[in-house]
């Protein structure tokens, strides 16, 4: 069984995106991303914050706009507009879930796809499922990163994907299935689940409760990735997958925190790399 390290393949690719912005610096392209919080959620805060950190390793110019948690729809689309326009502006998102009383569709919709480097615009999303995208959907594509560092094979194998939300689940399946994967994707409505996922052999967890995924769900040598971010009532954090037990049947297995996590950073900062170049008709 092999562990797959997220933590030294995020940085890998970072390191190849630092190298990047700098060569578009040369040719006096910068590349700018502005993130949007509103409210004090201390799980968005940490994902705020990390964005921030790797943008300044990586040279990006980012701004960050902390809203308060009664901000009206009104001053946030006000906001998001006028990022529309700025040159200096390449990348735009808005850390969900937004507090209650905002409009979250009205907000992905607002911003411009060409623009939206969480790839949640729905013209993006279209765009995903024909197999013609710029925006990689981050933590999907975080795993394709993952499988392809390790060597694992995606054409033709049996994958299967638990979850089928807008975010992971959908995506995931379809960044499989372009790479000639036969992709099953369960959800809280499957019937006979260990049935079918015992059949992967590339089973990807996106459900959002820990220990979920217990060794009778696993196929002797399958490769499992956690996709799952939970936090145990001790503050541990942990993924979907009871990790300890299934590791011992796997042939490659991601760990949490380690895994996917760090990959979805990553790839957020090659979508704003990808932005940046597209409006410089690079
Ligand atoms: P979500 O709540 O939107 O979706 C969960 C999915 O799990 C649903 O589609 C649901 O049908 C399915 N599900 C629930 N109970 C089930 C059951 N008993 N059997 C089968 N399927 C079941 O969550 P999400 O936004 O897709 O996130 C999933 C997990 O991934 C969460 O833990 C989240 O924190 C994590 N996540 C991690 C990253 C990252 O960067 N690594 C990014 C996004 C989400």
């Amino acid at each position: 069984m092999k562990i797959i390290d997220g933590k030294a393949i995020s940085a890998k690719t970072k390191e190849e995106l630092r190298l990047e912005v700098a060569a578009l610096k040369e040719k006096g392209v910068s590349v700018g991303l502005a993130v949007i919080i509103v409210g004090d959620d201390p799980a968005s805060r940490v994902y705020v914050n990390n964005k921030k950190k790797a943008c300044e390793l990586l040279g990006i110019y980012s701004e960050e706009y902390a809203l308060p948690a009664d901000t009206n729809m009104e001053s946030l689309l006000g906001l998001i507009e006028e990022l529309n326009t700025r040159k200096d502006i390449n990348g735009i998102l808005c850390q969900l879930p937004l507090p209650r009383h905002l409009d979250e569709k009205a907000v992905i919709n607002a911003i411009s796809p060409e623009k939206d480097v969480d790839a949640f615009h729905p013209v993006n999303v279209g765009k995903i499922m024909i197999g013609d995208f710029d925006f990689l959907p981050c933590t999907p594509a975080g795993v394709m990163r993952l499988l392809d560092e390790s060597g694992v094979e995606i054409e033709g194998k049996n994958c299967v994907v638990i979850g089928r939300s807008n975010i992971v689940g959908k995506p995931m399946s379809m960044l499989l299935l372009h790479r000639n994967a036969t992709v099953t994707i369960c959800h809280s409505r499957t019937r006979n689940l260990s049935e079918v996922t015992s059949k992967a052999d590339i089973l990807v967890a996106a459900v959002g409760k820990a220990n979920f995924v217990t060794p009778d769900m696993v196929k002797e040598g399958a490769v499992v990735i956690d996709v799952g971010i939970n936090r145990l009532p001790s503050g541990k954090l942990c993924g979907d997958v009871d990790f300890d037990n299934v590791s011992e049947k796997c042939s490659f297995i991601t760990p949490v925190p380690g895994g996917a996590g760090p990959m979805t950073i990553a790839m957020l900062m090659a979508n704003t790399v990808t932005a940046a170049k597209k409006q410089n008709n690079l």
